[in-house]
């Protein structure tokens, strides 16, 4: 198992305190890794910095070449990333094969084609005499800080776009989930000149501190908590860097009278609890028309007490545990406190798995209002709330009520309807009969305390290029 940190050209173990790495299926310590020292930290800016002035400076054809290189080694490397993903989140595997690994690789391949393909403002005249025209430029040494939810594919998400674009980048993944970031730094050491990656383990508040303050770093990005994006914004505040944040999530989910129920429910059975819930798109807050509310709180229900979790045989198995026992007893206490209150009745789940893994089943919180705390806040587990709704005004109103505004879907045969909801939804992706399903070639990013980084897509190019006027005077 990779151990080492990736600092310029060169491999070695963080220097300070120890973080025990935990199998969520079975509690147990896979190894102790040792955190970044501020030395170390420094040595990564300085090695991005020094990368810089080459890497910016290669033709978007060159990075191309080497990003679907990459993508091919990850596929060729694919089993064994897997397996590490697997271990260190309580994903099953077979998941993780399927679903992550062939989304990481696509991610590369779609950036290297990007970046051959950017379009611009015309070059003119807008003053007689002179000729203007826009570049788009890297931003410089971005720090990019993940989270633990898929920490592979995240990396892949921040990564790609930020490379296309010309820049260098350290990266420090999430402190529970840091094995598969120090496989792909193996992987990507063979492949990028030295210090265009780089690879730092450890705390947020430690090592991820020092780097977010560091003066050698122009761009942070995040993808985490809100609080944690604060925090970003502090940080970038003092030096002015630039932010790209990707927070957390509440999703609504409309589900009109005319809805086709199966499909309403086999999406909500799949986008609901997909790793176990621990994903910032989840489709957890479900408003229901009159008409349909009680057969898809009794469907849903039914759906959510058949998911598989905590099976011997990992192939039968569905969602995973959650990623520590603090996120499991957080999620514990959301679903108890709302448990108490007498307009709601827990219809699936509500427990804990019995043995040492972090398992939580997965649950179905009926009857809870729009003011209630699962209603509001983010969970981040295997948990869904039911609420009814009289009219599509309140439906909307209701779904719109919220701190964040990452992802959303309404559900309803009328396509004229869906359209006109829509296009009411503030957030950053509305899905139609659908939820969760993402592609390269589109945006992926909120808006509210969701944030504003843009992953995926042309777009995310965008964020990690600046735009710069050159003027040049005739004769
Ligand atoms: P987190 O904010 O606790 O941690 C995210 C990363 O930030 C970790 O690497 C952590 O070490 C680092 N960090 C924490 N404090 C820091 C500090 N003071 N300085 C620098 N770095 C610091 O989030 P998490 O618990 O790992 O992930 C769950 C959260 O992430 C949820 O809120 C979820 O909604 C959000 N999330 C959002 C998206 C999205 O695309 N919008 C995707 C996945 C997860």
């Amino acid at each position: 198992m990779d151990t080492e940190m990736l600092i310029g050209g060169a491999f070695e173990r963080g220097s300070e305190t120890e973080e025990a790495i935990l199998d969520p299926r079975t509690g147990a310590t896979i190894l102790a890794l040792p955190e970044a020292s501020a030395g170390q930290i420094d040595r990564a800016v300085a090695a991005a910095q020094a990368a810089f002035a080459g890497w910016s400076r290669t033709t978007p054809a060159e990075r191309s070449a080497l990003l679907l290189r990459i993508a091919d080694a990850i596929e060729a490397d694919g089993a064994e990333l897997a397996r590490l993903e697997a271990l260190n989140c309580g994903k099953p595997v077979g998941l993780v094969t399927g679903d992550e690994i062939p989304a990481v690789a696509d991610c590369f391949r779609f950036f290297a084609g990007a970046v051959r393909n950017m379009h611009g403002a015309l070059a003119g005249e807008y003053l007689a005499g002179h000729t203007s025209m826009i570049r788009r430029d890297p931003v410089g040494v971005v720090a990019s800080i993940a989270p633990w939810n898929y920490p592979l594919m995240m990396m892949a998400w921040k990564l790609a776009p930020a490379i296309a674009g010309g820049n260098c980048v350290v990266m420090k993944p999430s402190e529970q989930t840091p094995l598969t970031a120090l496989r792909l730094a193996r992987i990507l050491a063979g492949i990028l000149p030295e210090g265009v990656v780089n690879v730092v383990v450890g705390q947020g508040g430690t090592v991820g501190n020092t780097l977010i303050n560091h003066a050698g770093v122009d761009m942070i990005s995040l993808t985490g908590d809100v609080a944690t994006g604060r925090k970003m914004l502090v940080a970038a505040s003092k030096s002015v860097k630039r932010t790209h944040l990707e927070l957390g999530g509440k999703a609504p989910v409309i589900v009109m009278d005319d809805a086709d129920l199966d499909a309403v429910v086999a999406g909500l059975r799949a986008f609901s609890f997909y790793n176990a819930g621990q994903d910032c798109t989840a489709a957890c807050r479900v408003y229901a028309g009159p008409k349909i509310h009680d057969r898809l709180v009794a469907d849903l229900s039914a759906a959510a007490d058949s998911i598989v979790l905590d099976d011997a045989d990992d192939s039968r198995n569905e969602i995973p545990p959650l990623i520590s026992p603090r996120q499991r007893d957080r999620v514990a206490s959301f679903v108890s406190r709302a448990a108490e209150l007498n307009h709601v009745e827990i219809t699936a789940g509500g427990s804990a798995g019995e043995g040492p893994g972090f398992y939580y089943r997965p649950t179905v919180v009926a009857g809870a209002l729009q003011t209630d705390e699962i209603v509001q806040r983010e969970v981040f587990g295997p948990v869904v709330s039911v609420t009814r709704f009289d009219d599509v005004d309140t439906a909307v109103n209701w779904a719109n009520d919220s701190v964040y505004g990452l992802a959303s879907s309404v559900w309803t045969r009328d396509v004229g309807r869906a359209m006109a909801i829509a296009a009411r939804l503030r957030y950053g992706c509305t899905w139609v009969n659908t939820h969760f399903m993402l592609v390269s070639e589109m945006p992926h990013g909120g808006i509210r305390q969701s944030g504003y980084g843009k992953d995926l897509s042309g777009y995310a190019l965008e964020d990690y290029t600046v735009v710069r006027h050159v003027m040049v005077k005739h004769g």
